[in-house]
């Protein structure tokens, strides 16, 4: 791909009209321009696809399926709530030196990150662009409303829950598309990035196939959980749980007393043992709860950080409850 460009503006600079003065810097210019090209091409070839990852997750992701074939740098930092990231200025440089950008899409980046792509002014990662990879279109999605949403009903998404990351399956359905994408754009290593992405996929469904049966030995009553925000619907579907009460009021509004109260009861009518919280949600308020029922507070990391392992977080974040629901 770089190859090429180069070759086309190398060329360009070679006269093309006849004469003899022309054809004399011709027979002196192609011998340079071929040495050149001797000398820039094993360099060239090894040039990486430069990925930009919007989140941890799907950094790591990258990091699988691309190997030793690309560069993958990470916008939002893992530790920080994705629906509300900083951009910082070398986002825009990020983004502008892109070759492909890979995004959670369904409107979880939608306050920071179609601003940055447009300003980006890179033509390669728009909208529609084979450089643009929105991993939402290749998972199936979960609590897609049906009906008309407004602000009343809180920061829901409207496209669905957008925190699909979570749950391996979906990420092994990710991880064959991302493998083809990066075919596309890279074709020299196609086979590559096929093998690799059939190899991390087959990871994640391992690693959710596990869980999924050690989960089903618990008893009926251990299954119940309280979230912090409605953020897990793909975990509690994949490890058979099911959610009783949100400490959010509403998706995105931070709870009051009144609630909270209601939280409470909820809690210790059906002796609920575990309340599910996300590391970048504030912990005062879960803490509390815990204290008064005797609940314990699972508080997983948001996103893989950057050169971790994803199969080793959704380890961990499987364990922790696990551990937490097991009496
Ligand atoms: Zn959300």
């Amino acid at each position: 791909m770089m190859v090429e460009r180069i070759l086309v503006s190398l060329t360009a600079l070679l006269p093309n009209h006849t004469g003899c003065n022309a054809m004399n810097a011709r027979k002196m210019i192609l011998p340079t321009v071929a040495l050149l090209l001797v000398i820039l091409i094993p360099d060239l070839a090894a040039a990486k696809v430069k990925v930009v990852a919007t989140l941890g997750d799907l950094a790591a992701a990258a990091e699988e399926v691309g190997g030793e074939d690309v560069d993958v740098k990470l916008l939002a930092r893992p530790q920080e709530d994705p629906h509300y990231v900083d951009a910082k200025p070398s986002f825009v440089r990020e983004v502008a030196q892109a070759d492909l950008v890979v995004l959670n899409g369904m409107s979880l980046e939608i306050g920071w990150l179609p601003m940055l792509v447009k300003n980006s002014r890179n033509p390669d990662i728009q909208r529609g662009e084979p450089g643009h990879f929105d991993a939402s279109t290749f998972i199936e999605r979960k609590e897609v409303p049906k009906q008309q949403i407004d602000r009343s009903m809180g920061d829901v998404h409207p496209e669905g829950n957008p925190h699909y990351t979570y749950e391996p399956r979906q990420m092994a359905r990710v991880a064959i598309a991302l493998g083809k994408r990066l075919g596309q754009i890279d074709p020299a290593n196609k086979a590559a990035y096929q093998k690799r992405a059939r190899k991390f996929a087959r990871e994640c469904l391992q690693t959710y196939k596990h869980w999924q049966e050690k989960f089903a030995e618990l008893p009926a009553e251990r299954r119940e959980v309280v979230v912090y925000h409605e953020a897990w619907i793909y975990v509690l579907d994949w490890l058979d749980l099911e959610r009783v009460a949100t400490v959010e009021p509403k998706p995105g509004v931070e709870p009051n007393p009144r609630h909270v109260v209601e939280v409470i009861k909820t809690i210790e009518r059906d002796e609920i043992p575990v309340i599910l919280k996300m590391e970048y949600y504030p912990a005062t308020t879960v803490e509390r709860i815990a204290d008064k029922t005797g609940a314990k507070v699972v508080s997983s990391q948001g996103q893989t950080r950057l050169g971790k392992s994803y199969i080793d977080r959704i380890n961990a974040l499987a364990s922790a409850i696990y551990k937490a629901l097991d009496k």
